[in-house]
């Protein structure tokens, strides 16, 4: 098992992260009160198996009835994100975009390739 982290989030998008692939719906029933913690696990653990990084939609669903028994439902959608560069970053940057020559603060072309830099 990879030592890389799995991010979790409740909403269907994590900041800074992109995402680039939807690998499907995950879902643990936990029938025997496991605890969040261990439910969890097993829910990265799944993500983690199927070439994920982060599941999103993350959702737990305590108590439901199925077939007389109350159990808790951890379900998420699998995902594979990439980094995004905060866009701050991209504007700091004293390196042309394109061709990555240093440039000037307020200079708008670049003087090497001429690629528009603001
Ligand atoms: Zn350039």
């Amino acid at each position: 098992m990879g030592g890389f982290q799995v991010i979790v989030s409740k909403t269907d998008y994590i900041p800074t992260k992109k995402i680039v692939e939807v690998l499907g719906e995950i879902k643990v029933k936990d029938y025997k009160d496991l605890g969040e913690g261990e439910s969890m696990q097993r829910l990265i653990r799944k993500a983690k198996t199927i070439g994920a990084d982060a599941i999103i939609n993350f959702s737990c669903r305590r108590g439901e009835i199925l077939w007389y028994d109350l159990i808790d439902i951890y379900t998420g959608l699998a995902v594979i994100t990439e980094d995004v560069i905060p866009i701050k970053q991209v504007l700091n940057t004293n390196f042309c975009w394109n061709c990555g020559i240093s440039i000037e603060k307020d200079q708008r072309y670049c003087r090497n390739c001429f690629a528009k830099l603001i």
